[in-house]
């Protein structure tokens, strides 16, 4: 029978739907070669010219120059402006990417672990730069392959930095509050050591029971802290560590197939509580008319299925 469930982080409402499907490995995506780099591509190392100039980088080198492990460098196309652009309409923040790595090919599931560190610390940063240069909120993201909504195929990472609380961001704010308690670290206490567990350390990945698409993973810390940016280096290395585990993972069992991993943190001036966590989503499902027209998501994989189906 399908199953109605709440997930109590994002409040989302999900059928769960077994029977649509078959197997987990229906979702399985053809083995396909590494995408190769045209020489065209202005996020691979020697290219550094192609870009507006850099932000920040982590490496080696001077700036604008090959050496750097994770490269930041100002979004040619923003869709949001400078607030020093001025004219009253227009949208102020910041857009920015982070280049995960010099190599073409280098996404997040295929780094090796330090190297993920340097990226999740390149985002921490950044976000902290913007949260302290007056924005209200910064939402860091990657979207991986063309399903994911990449326009180019070398592995980033973008952050939207905006003066305003967006809404999702601002609902997430008022469940933690109107609980009373720490979703994520109740969620994560329940699910670390269950079926549902994909990782587990000081950082924990787990399937959410709620899951609003198949694999869909969750990573936090053990220890509470709202913002991401005001998280110390070792919290910020196990989550990266544990995202990174989580993404292997579902290479293993799924192949090479597109995602996003959003990295979800409070406001800069939330109330207090919230926990901040990364949310990685396979793009394997498609939002059809149902999804648009209810808000309520339907997932044909059970999460326990999925956790259970990594190796
Ligand atoms: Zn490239």
């Amino acid at each position: 029978m399908p199953e109605l469930r709440t997930d109590p982080i994002s409040g989302r409402l999900v059928i769960i739907a077994p029977e649509r499907a078959a197997r987990p490995d229906t979702f399985r995506v053809p083995p396909r070669p590494p995408p190769a780099s045209t020489g065209s591509c202005p996020f691979c190392a020697g290219n550094e010219s192609m870009t507006p100039p850099e932000i920040a980088r982590i490496g080696a080198g001077a700036p604008d120059t090959p050496g750097w492990r994770v490269r930041v460098v100002p979004n040619l196309y923003p869709i949001v402006g400078h607030p020093t652009d001025g004219a009253p309409e227009s949208v102020a923040g910041a857009h920015e990417v982070v280049v995960l790595s010099p190599e073409h090919a280098g996404h997040l599931g295929r780094l090796g672990e330090e190297r993920a560190v340097d990226v999740f610390t390149a985002i921490r940063d950044r976000v902290g730069h913007l949260l302290d240069s007056g924005l209200q909120h910064a939402q860091a993201f990657v979207n991986q392959g063309r399903a994911a909504g990449s326009s180019i195929d070398h592995p980033h990472a973008q952050i939207v930095g905006l003066d305003f609380v967006p809404p999702a961001v601002h609902a997430e704010q008022d469940r933690f509050l109107a609980a009373g308690r720490d979703l994520v670290a109740e969620a994560l206490a329940v699910h670390r050591s269950s079926d549902l567990s994909v990782a587990d350390g000081p950082a924990v990945a787990w399937c959410p029971p709620a899951s609003s698409s198949p694999f869909e993973i969750l990573v936090a810390h053990r220890s509470t802290r709202a913002r991401f940016d005001q998280a110390p280096d070792t919290e910020v290395a196990a989550v990266a560590r544990a995202s990174r585990e989580a993404l292997a993972r579902v290479n293993a069992v799924l192949g090479d197939v597109d995602y996003n991993l959003t990295i979800h943190t409070a406001p800069r001036d939330a109330e207090p509580g919230g926990h901040w966590y990364v949310r990685v989503a396979p793009r394997i499902s498609i939002v059809a008319g149902f999804e648009q027209s209810t808000g309520v998501f339907v997932n044909v994989v059970p999460p326990k299925v999925a956790a259970g189906a990594a190796p």
